[in-house]
């Protein structure tokens, strides 16, 4: 079984950027990228990849610091990063993994080495790994036959709808925001109006039938999906 996961490449250098994304995407995954440290940040705490790819030397701000801030969020703390060092010298590699790195590769490497790398962080990282479903209550989703049920019962639910209730149910509890929503559900950098992921729910909530009340709206954030009912709003 395979799970598509989002990555985000931190890397100034134009063309590596673009090499790396194009092998991540022809593996399957979801390339995001950022060309300096700042931009790196950002858009790792608002998209809260699977996995940054981070280079350690970056305009604005370097790997090291973008490393200590996603450790220091909570939101961004648990994300795995892979960090790229030009330096071959052993102190910058302790120094990369007593930062939180899960692991670094010295340039110039390999592509089919990095591709490697990415596979194994993601196998010992995902709590997912080897797991094709997962289950809320009576929901199921079963992510290599793309169903959904309800007590056993199959759902008859769009892409949109399948992904959204998927993402919801893989955050097991977090609150996901309508951003976070949008990007998993329909890919990153599409921008569609928060109303339109409410209405996407609100049909979600609907074929689930009573189990659409697991479904909660968290006033101002998003929404976050628990096997504990509570009245929907
Ligand atoms: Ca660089």
């Amino acid at each position: 079984m395979f799970t598509s996961n989002r990555i985000l490449v931190v890397e100034d250098e134009a063309d590596l950027s673009d090499i790396i994304s194009f092998n991540l995407q022809r593996a399957g995954h979801t390339p995001l990228q950022a060309h300096d440290g700042a931009a790196g940040l950002t858009m790792a705490k608002r998209e809260r990849p699977d996995l940054v790819v981070l280079d350690l030397m970056l305009p604005k701000m370097d790997g090291l610091e973008v490393a200590r801030r996603l450790r220091a969020e909570p939101t961004t703390a648990s994300i795995p990063i892979i960090m790229l060092t030009a330096r071959a010298e052993e102190r910058d590699q302790l120094s990369g993994l007593a930062t939180g790195a899960d692991d670094y590769i010295t340039k110039p490497f390999s592509i089919p080495v990095l591709m490697a790398r990415v596979d194994a962080v993601l196998r010992r990282t995902s709590p997912a790994a080897g797991v094709s479903s997962s289950a809320i209550g009576p929901v199921q989703v079963n992510l290599d036959t793309h169903e959904a049920s309800v007590d056993g019962e199959p759902l008859r639910l769009t892409t949109t709808e399948f992904k959204l209730l998927t993402a919801l149910m893989q955050a097991e509890g977090r609150v996901l925001t309508r951003q976070e929503l949008i990007s998993r559900a329909m890919g990153p950098g599409i921008r569609v109006t928060d109303r339109a992921i409410d209405v996407h729910l609100a049909a979600v909530r609907k074929k689930l039938g009573d189990s659409g009340a697991l479904i909660k709206t968290v006033r101002g954030v998003g929404y976050r999906m628990s096997p504990e009912r509570e009245t929907a709003h």
